[in-house]
């Protein structure tokens, strides 16, 4: 068990280090801002979403924690090439992996969450929560229209 905690530690570190699909997105067709004032993340999320549905690109910029960033960047991965409803499905699975709670999404047909599951162990850190599902907010806000969501 030890040895797989490491593996996730060393996933966080790369995706944080480089993070993936990050910069500008010309073209897009979605975009919101993310805000986590308890720990100061921010995040711009931006999406070019086709007429079939279809997340073409993903990609985001902003600053914050490792969480936060790792988050972003294993999140902007998991989305490519996946229909908005699937994203949705993913985001209630996420959540319900990193809170821990046997909620919604728990046992969810759906896509698999596959390396977002490295996050799980947030789930013994309550306030790194917030920082953990911050990008997924802003999924959320930038495939219903838009604006800036905060955790708070
Ligand atoms: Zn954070």
């Amino acid at each position: 068990m030890s040895e797989l905690r490491e593996l996730y530690q060393e996933v966080i570190f790369d995706h944080n280090r480089h993070p993936r699909n990050y910069g500008p997105l010309p073209g897009a067709n979605r975009e919101a801002q993310g805000h986590n004032p308890l720990c100061g993340d921010r995040i711009t999320l931006r999406l070019l979403v086709d007429p079939e549905g279809v997340i073409r690109e993903a990609r985001f910029e902003g600053s914050g924690c490792a969480i936060s960033t790792a988050s972003a960047s294993l999140m902007t991965e998991a989305l490519k090439g996946r229909r908005v409803e699937e994203a949705e499905a993913l985001f209630r699975r996420f959540h319900a992996l990193v809170t821990g709670e046997a909620g919604e999404g728990r046992g969810e047909e759906g896509p698999p969450l596959g390396k977002l599951e490295v996050l799980a162990g947030v789930r013994a850190f309550p306030s790194r929560v917030k920082c953990a599902t911050l990008a997924w907010h802003t999924l959320e806000a930038a495939l219903r229209g838009g604006g800036t969501v905060t955790t708070e």
